[in-house]
């Protein structure tokens, strides 16, 4: 499991990882967008909370991950990212999977804010960029499907502040459960992202005696 302030990375070393260890990576901040996008009920009902920035309500979020995590994509394993964000999912997740290690990823606040206002998005592949320090080849094009780049609306830095301290409130009490449950691995993100996914690695190879690929 991923957890750490938005804007951290933590997608980002996510989907490397994921790729690295061929297990599936499940974003929930993705799977609402995705549905949002194609309209479809589920999309409906998560829209208004997605585009203020406000926590979905938990039996929405239960529901959704609860399905995907019981679906055969999840056999060998999985990394959640953006889930759980209260008390109540982590330990509604306790009663559906094992989880072996959640990685907290920390970084200040200004860090945070620098790293996501240049940030952009592909709409088509999902690829990330970041202008200052992962540009595209072509600037404002996407390397991959040569889709035009986006900023998304939530990525300004008046939100990025607001979600950060929203992030704060809510996660502390999710962050000491998982202490207390003695799995939770801290990661310092405010580095190079080669070294944090170093440190990802060398964690997962004790853990689970593997090494990637
Ligand atoms: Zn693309």
């Amino acid at each position: 499991m991923f957890i750490g302030p938005p804007g951290v990375g933590k997608g980002t070393y996510a989907k490397i990882i994921s790729q690295k260890y061929n297990i599936p990576h499940i974003s929930t901040g993705d799977i609402f967008r995705e549905e949002i996008a194609k309209g479809t009920e589920l999309g409906l009902r998560v829209k208004p909370y997605v585009e203020r920035g406000i926590l979905v309500p938990d039996e929405i979020v239960v529901e959704v991950v609860k399905r995907i995590l019981q679906s055969p994509l999840c056999n060998r394993g999985f990394i959640l990212d953006g889930y759980p964000r209260t008390v109540r999912q982590a330990e509604e997740l306790d009663r559906i999977v094992n989880v072996d290690v959640v990685f907290l990823f920390e970084a200040p606040l200004e860090v945070v804010v620098e790293r996501v206002s240049g940030r952009l998005l592909c709409p088509k592949c999902g690829a990330i960029y970041n202008v200052s320090w992962k540009p595209p080849r072509r600037p404002g094009i996407c390397d991959i499907c040569g889709t035009q780049l986006i900023r998304r609306r939530d990525d300004e830095p008046k939100l990025v502040r607001e979600r950060y301290q929203l992030y704060r409130q809510t996660l502390t009490p999710v962050i000491d459960y998982y202490r207390r449950k003695g799995i939770l691995v801290e990661v310092n993100a405010a580095r190079e992202a080669h070294l944090v996914i170093s440190d990802i690695e060398h964690i997962l190879a004790k853990i689970f005696k593997l090494n990637p690929g």
